[in-house]
């Protein structure tokens, strides 16, 4: 009833356009984003082939048997997951949440569920995908960050954000940049400042999205490298 309220007052007061079609949004719940659009969202729901480590799209219909891209072979982290494909609904969201620190209602359920159906379940510590100094400073705050308290908040889950730091500045990424380039200006720009609080940990890194897959392979990298047994992502969107 309150939310209603509150809801067409939001509307009265700050007419909300969906920043996917331009209609307005009618409820907070979908935050820069339509009921329509929502539910158009290409969310993964286990109805398509995913490869089993990165969740790359292979197929509109599901496997028998775990499927492999091979193009994450060499990544360093030991599965990733996401709600779904970088595009529309989700895309607008993640640009909406590096401007402001806020995940409205269905986003954020569509977060915890993509928790609770990855094969994430002894995870024990969350980990944001850390700023650089810098970025920190130009933004205010982490969109990992934010992304990490609602699992925590929902499932207990204790957060890190202090172990691993990003010591390299990564200038933003253009769309010219090719997959190496991209992978270089990521590589060793991690570094775990407290190895204690990690060793033998089971890592739940989490982030705004995955592209290549670049970012999370260095910090997982970084990560195993000072002992922590498994590291799993999970992010709001993946490239397809
Ligand atoms: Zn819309
Ligand atoms: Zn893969």
């Amino acid at each position: 009833m309150f939310q209603k309220i509150y809801d067409s007052l939001l509307t009265l007061a700050y007419p909300q356009i969906c920043h996917v079609c331009s209609e307005s949004v009618e409820t907070s719940a979908g935050g820069v984003v339509c009921e329509r659009c929502w539910n158009s969202a290409r969310v993964f729901c286990g109805d398509e082939t995913l490869c089993a480590k990165c969740s790359a799209f292979l197929q509109a219909k599901p496997a028998a048997h775990e499927t492999f891209c091979h193009q994450c072979d060499e990544h360093f982290y030991d599965a990733a997951r996401a709600v779904g494909f970088y595009e529309k609904a989700l895309a607008a969201s993640v640009l909406y949440l590096k401007r402001e620190p806020f995940v409205a209602k269905t986003l954020k359920n569509l977060f915890i569920s993509a928790f609770e159906n990855a094969p994430f379940a002894d995870a024990n510590i969350v980990v944001p995908v850390p700023l650089s100094k810098k970025r920190l400073l130009e933004r205010g705050f982490n969109q990992a960050e934010v992304l990490a308290g609602i699992l925590s908040a929902e499932f207990g889950l204790e957060i890190d954000a202090q172990s691993l730091a990003r010591k390299i500045h990564t200038p933003v990424h253009r769309a010219a940049m090719d997959r190496r380039a991209r992978e270089l200006t990521v590589e060793n720009a991690f570094e775990v400042a407290r190895p204690k609080l990690i060793k033998n940990k089971k890592i739940l890194l989490v982030d705004d999205v995955f592209t290549s897959g670049a970012t999370a392979s260095y910090c997982a990298k970084a990560l195993k490298k000072k002992g922590a047994e498994k590291v799993y992502v999970l992010t709001l969107a993946r490239a397809r």
